[in-house]
């Protein structure tokens, strides 16, 4: 019983934290200014932000709002879906026990659609699911990014989430990063997810010297305890704007309509003149490159 109590108190937090998050933060002004020096091998393929005034970490929120068209070719508006592979450092006896925090049809499903996608790994999942965090590494299709070690939250007060203690911040994140070279995972993103999407500039003053680009989202796709792949569905749809990055979760237990849901979306965004890419594309973009 206390077990149950415990566990829906925490899904109930991240839920909270994935709803309350969308609207949250400042619109982010694209840089001109040439890439930050990125943690992994830096490269075209791997745009960033510059750092944000007092060289703060840049915070990214989505790409430019282009109609999709370039030199008169119509190339088709760019969205970027996003999944959030989200594993707290407790759930480990749960996992044990038989419940799935991973999701291989959907990553099949974005396979059979050839839908590029980024993957906000927790460094706990890929010790979790090592074979499946390195195949998404080694597949083009697909980026991987960090979303902490465990989900603990980098600010107090973030929806009833455990936080990281002061002054561990950047080896929770390096933390993570570990983790995926164990797993194998090639070359991951300079890219991070705060965990509930809670940041402050204390948080951004810290992961400055990691060099990467905070990226949050402008589309909630409510797929965190759904039940109703057509609500999801019909929130993507209503949300999505050109350059739009959509926040979804990898994970059956947690989110168990988001296979589902992309099924649905997919299709229907294509036919509205979408076309999906990876976070880096919109970042590329937005630092006009792209
Ligand atoms: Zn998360």
């Amino acid at each position: 019983m206390i077990t149950l109590v415990r566990r829906a108190a925490a899904l109930c937090a991240l839920g909270a934290a994935l709803a309350a998050c969308g609207t949250t933060g400042t619109e982010q002004t694209p840089h001109s200014a040439p890439s930050a020096p990125a943690p992994s091998p830096s490269s075209s393929a791997m745009p960033t932000l510059a750092p944000g005034p007092a060289g703060l970490t840049p915070v990214f929120e989505h790409g430019p709002r282009t109609d999709g068209t370039k030199g008169g070719a119509r190339e088709g508006k760019p969205v970027a879906l996003t999944f959030d592979a989200d594993m707290t450092a407790d759930q480990g006896p749960r996992a044990a026990a038989g419940e799935r925090f991973d999701n291989p049809r959907l990553i099949e499903t974005l396979r059979r659609l050839k839908v590029p996608a980024t993957v906000f790994m927790t460094g706990r999942w890929a010790e979790e699911y090592p074979d499946e965090a390195r195949s998404i590494g080694r597949d083009p299709r697909f980026e991987i990014a960090n979303h902490s070690y465990s989900h603990y939250a980098y600010t107090d007060d973030c929806y009833g989430l455990p936080t990281v203690s002061e002054g561990r911040m950047r080896a929770d994140l390096e933390r993570a990063y570990s983790a995926f070279e164990k797993a194998g995972v090639p070359n991951p993103m300079p890219y991070f997810r705060f965990p509930g999407g809670c940041y402050d500039e204390a948080a951004l003053k810290e992961l400055s010297a990691t060099g990467v680009t905070a990226v949050q989202w402008d589309v909630v796709s409510g797929d965190a305890f759904a039940t109703d792949a057509d609500a999801v569905t019909r929130q993507v749809l209503d949300g999505v704007r050109p350059g739009s990055v959509v926040v979804m979760h990898c994970t059956r237990s947690a989110a168990p309509v988001t296979e589902e849901a992309v099924r649905a979306v997919v299709p229907e965004l294509r036919r509205r003149g979408y076309r999906f890419v990876r976070v880096s594309e919109l970042i590329g973009a937005a630092n006009g490159r792209g």
